[in-house]
């Protein structure tokens, strides 16, 4: 349950709280009128983008904000090596997959590539979400069971099925019946047999409900969990209890994929898994919709005899030029490489700056993703602050946001072309800041 924040989120504009100017107070209005009431924007003053070059976002004054924050414009907004691929293959072909065509082919074996052997088949969506209920109708058709297990603040996505394994989306939304929550990790001396030990719990829970065990999936950063990431491996006692009893595991690489962590291409490399199952999401087309679910071979045998699969912009000529694209950005720019390298110094300069400023409390972190506590006086959870910290931090032209379950944790994951000199500049609008909440 996101506490504190039912159906809404940590740092969500609330009417007539801001220091909106008309115009954008007028569009607050016709957003409102055309979109209805469930959308949210962003910081107590909504920011009004128009444009987007690099890590940089610029607003309708022309004022610059550093995107310390977006993780779909991975290889950076409008990078032009990708938008060059979209709007040339836009202009030759854009139909789907019931026609033969190269492109999505050659994106799948280059894809691939970046798997371990064994994750050998991949299918296209156009959104995390679609590639998660895939994952859920798979898992199901192969096990024979129903039963999932997440963690308490997990974020999967927004379809029936998915919304209800996410419970970050608080009360508004029902979890699945089949659906067990077990406790986040913790740090502390033995993360991965705790987590273990709250999946085993649950899985025994199922059994005496008479539910069989499907899978168990999780984000390999648990990033709306509020960043866990270390130590390297804990997740291992956690997927050898699903399979022993029968389910699957289902690694969420939306978040850390396509080589954020720096360590690896995919989170679950860290902790030496194979999954079953990989859903993708976000990274992957740089701002276009694509997403897929890289899938081992038996694992789907199942779903494949009784089902036929068609997603009518899964995988389209379009995307899969896009995809491609990105993914030949982040291999020749050799992304992952800067996201370890520029991760650790931005780790090492906020640990410096932690010395300082008491709010900096425990910072967890791998390469460009980093979750960072704020504390109060006492060292407690502090969600006020950490949202003065984010809204503060807006005015200072960098954009980041807060998450975890009680609110307070600093979620940065900038695009993977951040700088050793936009880290300097983060670390600066940080510390002017922190001296004033
Ligand atoms: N899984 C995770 C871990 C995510 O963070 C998200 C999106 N925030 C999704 C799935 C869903 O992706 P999409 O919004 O593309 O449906």
């Amino acid at each position: 349950m996101t506490q504190g924040f039912p159906g809404t989120m940590p740092n969500a504009y609330q009417p007539g709280k801001g220091n909106l100017p008309p115009e954008d107070e007028a569009l607050v209005a016709r957003r409102a009128r055309a979109l209805g009431p469930a959308y949210r924007l962003f910081y107590e003053t909504p920011v009004h983008l128009v444009r987007g070059d690099g890590v940089w976002l610029y607003d309708t004054a022309g004022k610059a904000y550093l995107d310390t924050y977006n993780n779909v414009a991975s290889v950076g907004h409008c990078h032009p090596h990708v938008v060059a691929a979209t709007a040339r293959q836009s202009a030759i072909f854009a139909s789907h997959t019931r026609y033969l065509h190269e492109g999505v082919l050659t994106y799948a074996e280059r894809l691939l590539a970046h798997f371990p052997a064994e994750l050998s088949h991949v299918m296209f969506t156009c959104t995390g979400s679609e590639a998660n209920d895939l994952a859920f109708r798979i898992a199901r058709a192969h096990t024979g069971g129903t039963g999932f297990i997440v963690t308490e603040n997990a974020y999967h996505g927004v379809t029936y099925a998915i919304a209800g394994m996410s419970p970050s989306l608080g009360a508004g939304v029902d979890l699945g019946e089949h659906v067990r929550v077990v406790p986040a990790p913790r740090s502390g001396a033995d993360t991965g047999a705790e987590f273990a030990a709250g999946v085993q719990a649950a899985i025994r829970e199922m059994q005496r409900h008479g539910i069989k065990p499907a899978a168990l999936i999780v984000d390999t950063v648990f990033s709306s969990d509020g960043v866990f990431t270390d130590p390297a491996g804990f997740l291992q006692p956690a997927v050898q209890a699903i399979r022993a009893a029968g389910g699957l595991f289902i690694a969420d690489e939306v978040q850390p994929g396509f080589g954020r962590t720096g360590a690896a291409m995919w989170g679950f490399q860290r902790h030496g898994l194979m999954p079953d199952m990989v859903s993708l999401g976000k990274p992957m087309g740089n701002g276009y919709p694509v997403a897929g679910l890289v899938i081992q071979p038996q694992v789907i045998e199942a779903f494949g005899s009784k089902a036929r699969y068609f997603n009518t912009f899964g995988g389209n000529a379009v995307a899969a030029a896009t995809a491609l694209a990105v993914l030949e950005v982040v291999e020749n720019e050799q992304l992952m490489d800067n996201a370890r390298n520029v991760g650790a110094a931005f780790a090492e300069g906020l640990r410096g700056l932690a010395k300082d400023h008491a709010a900096l409390g425990e910072l967890r972190a791998v390469g460009l993703f980093l979750g960072q506590d704020i504390v109060d006086d006492a060292g407690q959870p502090d969600a006020t602050r950490a949202s003065q910290i984010v809204n503060r931090l807006r005015e200072e032209g960098v954009l980041i946001s807060a998450t975890g379950p009680k609110g307070h944790v600093l979620k940065i994951r900038p695009p993977l072309v951040f700088s050793h000199d936009n880290v300097a500049f983060f670390l600066d609008r940080l510390e002017r800041v922190l001296s004033s909440v």
